[in-house]
């Protein structure tokens, strides 16, 4: 009998093809660790036969356990229910589609053994990402790190394994509604650690990420680990102040032939925009924070699960 549990959370969307592959490979694998496991599949919403093929091999095997979602609600949606339904003593998150080698469990296991709370698997290379998509997530770590207390490291996958403690954390404390649990993991603290993984490329079907999704994605994250946004409408109006006294000596010490009244308009426009501006920015903060907590509508909506209670 092994003592402690690890619990293997799949997000699955539209993975058909890939699933039978991926549980023909991680099975063994699991097995042979000297620890007793679960593999939690979320299904989230997949318009193909991907829950099918889950609901079989739940049946076939008890350790198979499944979370249906009513509709897709999204990657990060499907890890954090795959957490919350997570009995382990520690959990994993990984893909479907084999990008996350499940040959890494057994160090993954070594490093909790030892102690460590997060574990963060950072990619050393993305050979089916392109360029594009390499360049633009270079992009996106350099501006969130610029403008975000919190660090982020940038080869980091959402492939990552936290303890039961720090899961608890995930939980019950980042129930936040535009999430990036990629990013939470890398700032609950504990004891850290990470392990190098090639990933390699997609076993079989297309990413899900498309380019239009990965950049609404990038936006709102900024937003939400970086309050500097917001603050640009309370520079734009100290801006604008400076500026008006500036204005304001230059038309006094030139006494420079203008009109009349006109430097008085241009001083007096200056001042005003810089007091609009600095409402704005304060309103505009303000309403971010209620804006995000009021909405308050459910992260994910499970439909059924399966080998699960609750
Ligand atoms: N995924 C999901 N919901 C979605 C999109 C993707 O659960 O709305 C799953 C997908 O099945 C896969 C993982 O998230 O297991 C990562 O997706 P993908 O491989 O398409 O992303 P990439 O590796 O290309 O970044
Ligand atoms: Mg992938």
């Amino acid at each position: 009998m092994k003592e402690r549990v690890l619990s293997v959370v799949v997000s699955v969307y539209n993975e058909e093809q890939a699933l039978p592959l991926f549980y023909r490979t991680t099975s063994p694998i699991l097995k042979s660790l000297t620890w007793d496991y679960e593999l939690i599949f979320v299904n989230d919403g997949s318009a193909d036969g991907s829950l099918t093929i889950l609901r079989n091999l739940a049946e076939q095997d008890d350790r198979v356990k499944v979370i249906g979602f009513s509709r897709n609600f999204g990657h990060e949606a499907a890890m954090i229910a795959g957490i919350d339904y997570a009995k382990g003593d520690a959990v994993v998150c990984m893909d479907a589609d084999l990008q996350h080698p499940p040959e890494c469990l057994p160090a993954i296991i070594q490093k909790l053994e030892s102690g460590y709370g997060v574990i963060n698997m950072v990619r050393t290379q993305n050979k089916s990402a392109g360029l594009i998509k390499n360049i633009t997530s270079a992009v996106f770590y350099r501006v969130i790190n610029t403008l975000s207390d919190v660090k982020f490291e940038p080869n980091a996958s959402d492939f990552f394994a936290v303890s039961r403690q720090a899961a608890d954390v995930l939980r019950r404390n980042y129930r936040e509604k535009v999430r990036f649990l990629r990013g939470y993991v890398q700032n609950i603290g504990f004891h850290k650690t990470t392990i190098a993984y090639e990933a390699h490329d997609r076993v079989a079907g297309e990413s899900k990420y498309s380019i239009r999704k990965l950049f609404a994605f990038s936006v709102n994250t900024i937003l939400c680990f970086s309050s500097l946004p917001l603050k640009l409408g309370i520079y734009a109006g100290v801006f604008a102040a400076l500026l008006g006294v500036v204005v304001m000596i230059y038309t006094l010490c030139t006494r420079q032939g203008a009109p009349s009244g006109y430097a008085t308009i241009v001083v007096l426009i200056c001042f005003m925009f810089a007091i609009l501006f600095v409402i704005v920015g304060i309103i505009g903060e303000y309403l971010a924070i209620l804006f995000s907590e009021l909405k308050d509508r459910p992260v994910y909506i499970v439909e059924e699960t399966k080998n699960l209670e609750k």
